[in-house]
């Protein structure tokens, strides 16, 4: 058995309801094998970034994992079908994205998976969640390049 290691996995939906999806998939996140979830971020609201439609949920949890990066990748996008995502063109609304933000402190470029997450520090939606559950993850410099961004607290 492998050393668990702590993921962060960056939540999103724009769909049905985005609310209860984001919090079915910290459920589902918490039932993957050899993984739990050890800390999970409030929910925030954002406009789309880069693409039209309806407002994104957005969260980040935490994850001790003894998936491999690629495993685990495979059961995000597992959860991603079970939520009923399309991929109709790119940044399309989506009823779930899970992005893995940070393995460890694995550094991966491979052509299906990159981490860190290479967009992630120009994110709000991103980083005021991860800053909430790591706020060592998280530099000031970070928060402070992205305040043009409007991100609300759901309560
Ligand atoms: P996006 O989240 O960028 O809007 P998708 O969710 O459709 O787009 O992901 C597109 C591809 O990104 C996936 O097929 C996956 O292989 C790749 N990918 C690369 N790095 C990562 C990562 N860290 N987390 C999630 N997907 C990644
Ligand atoms: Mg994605």
């Amino acid at each position: 058995m492998r050393a668990p290691v702590t993921a962060y996995v960056g939540l999103g939906a724009n769909l049905g309801d985005p609310s209860a999806a984001v919090r079915a998939a910290i459920e589902g996140l918490d039932a993957l094998p050899q993984s739990r979830v050890t800390a999970r971020s409030s929910l925030y609201r954002t406009a789309p970034v880069g693409a039209t439609g309806p407002d994104y949920v957005n969260a980040v949890a935490a994850l001790e994992t003894s998936l491999t990066a690629p495993d685990l990748l495979a059961q995000l996008q597992h959860l991603e079908q079970r939520a009923g995502r399309e991929r109709p063109y790119p940044n399309a609304p989506r009823t779930l994205d899970l992005d893995l933000l940070l393995y460890g402190d694995a550094r991966i470029a491979s052509p299906r998976l990159v981490v860190p997450h290479p967009r992630m520090h120009e994110r709000a939606f991103v980083l005021h969640p991860l800053a909430e559950i790591a706020p060592h993850l998280v530099p000031a410099a970070s928060l402070a390049a992205v305040t043009s961004q409007v991100i609300a607290g759901l309560p």
